[in-house]
């Protein structure tokens, strides 16, 4: 283990690994750490919208594609269909292999079984793979270690927007890509059903002010039953996703993907944001003068998405009626799918 570096990432997710590889390809010290011992899984449903997976993935990596849409509300059932592929899975193995690969034949160093255990102003001390203690200095931090982020807890900023996500893969094909945004049973949020070559994700993801995670699990099964799946018995994955933007930039600590809470709090997306705010900071780092606009425009999606949240959860008789609403939108086209998107 190096005893400084000049640019510590902790976690190598997509947003930690995106960073590092830009950064390494302009000829910085780049040490990424990650806690567990493998690089790429994560409780995830795998879902990456086409606008934003376009330029960053190669198709080999896509698990499924899909040009149709099926979205379901308590009244109606719709089919969004267009020219090019909507909404395509990927396995988060097998995405985090590749992005790995990507970085450290840029030249970044990846150490994996590696936790961050405190945090100060110009070092870290780090729990390695030999099971000691390491003091590591930095000129720059990242923070890219998701959702409940020590590096965001160092800098002393709040998460109160937070989502929850409760996953289960079962071993079955399927060919349909379904949204259940069932207000009853799920507030704002929504159950889903994505596909995967040899899988199934089926899953809810809402706000965690709505439901706990006990109700939203029960909340799940009894959905999915009516589906035609019985998980209980099943095991069940769940983790937070968090939308509590509040910046990137903090002198030269730095926060990225979740960490940042750059996620939709209305859909959960999260691999995209992570992935353009990692390559974001990197280039700020590389020219301070560089602008950043792109985290910008992800700001301001995920506030267009959180007022719908808002107005669930101010009105949630007429949580009902807004989801109908939303659903005869995107019907009648007035409404493209895209705005559910975290990319433009
Ligand atoms: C059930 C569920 C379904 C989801 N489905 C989708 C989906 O379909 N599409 C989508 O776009 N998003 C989805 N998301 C959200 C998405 O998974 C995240 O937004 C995304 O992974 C964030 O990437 P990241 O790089 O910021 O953080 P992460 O992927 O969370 O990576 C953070 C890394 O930091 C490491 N780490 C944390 N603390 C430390 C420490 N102290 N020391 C060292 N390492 C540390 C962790 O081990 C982890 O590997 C889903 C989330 C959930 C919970």
């Amino acid at each position: 283990m190096k005893t400084s570096a000049e640019i510590i990432i902790i976690g190598a997710g997509p947003g930690g690994l995106a960073c590092a590889k830009k950064l390494a390809e302009n000829g910085r010290d780049v040490l990424v750490l990650e806690r567990k011992d493998r690089i790429g899984p994560k409780i995830c449903a795998g879902g990456i919208t086409w606008n934003g997976l376009l330029c960053h993935v190669p198709e080999e990596l896509l698990e499924r594609t899909f040009y149709d849409q099926y979205i379901f509300s308590n009244l109606q059932h719709i089919r969004l269909r267009e020219k090019k592929p909507m909404v395509a899975t990927i396995n988060r193995k097998n995405l985090g292999r590749w992005m790995a690969r990507a970085a450290k034949h840029a030249g970044a160093t990846l150490t994996i079984g590696s936790t961050v255990k405190k945090i100060t102003n110009r070092n870290i001390l780090v729990k390695g793979p030999d099971g000691n203690v390491h003091d590591i200095s930095y000129r720059y931090l990242i923070g890219a270690d998701g959702a409940t982020s020590m590096v965001r807890r160092f800098l002393g900023i709040p998460t109160k927007k937070m989502g929850i996500g409760i996953n289960y893969i079962i071993d079955e094909q399927y060919q349909k890509m379904e949204w259940h945004l069932n207000s009853k049973l799920f507030g704002s949020g929504y159950g889903w059903i994505f596909p995967h070559r040899q899988t199934l994700s089926i899953g809810a993801f809402t706000d965690q002010r709505n439901l706990s995670a006990a109700v939203l699990k029960k909340r799940l099964l009894t959905w999915a039953k009516t589906r035609g799946y019985d998980l209980s018995g099943k095991k069940a994955a769940a983790a937070l996703v968090n939308s509590d933007f509040q910046g990137c930039f903090f002198n030269n600590i730095y926060l990225i993907g979740d960490a940042a809470g750059l996620a939709s709090g209305l859909t959960g997306e999260g691999i995209y944001p992570a992935i353009i705010s990692g390559e974001a900071v990197a280039k700020k780092i590389i020219d301070p003068a560089y602008p950043a606009d792109e985290i910008f425009a992800m700001k301001k999606k995920q506030q267009q998405h959180y007022k719908v949240i808002q107005l669930a959860a101010k009105y949630p008789l007429l949580s009902s009626l807004l989801m109908e609403w939303l659903v005869v939108l995107l019907r009648i086209k007035i409404l493209d799918f895209h705005i559910l998107e975290m990319a433009e």
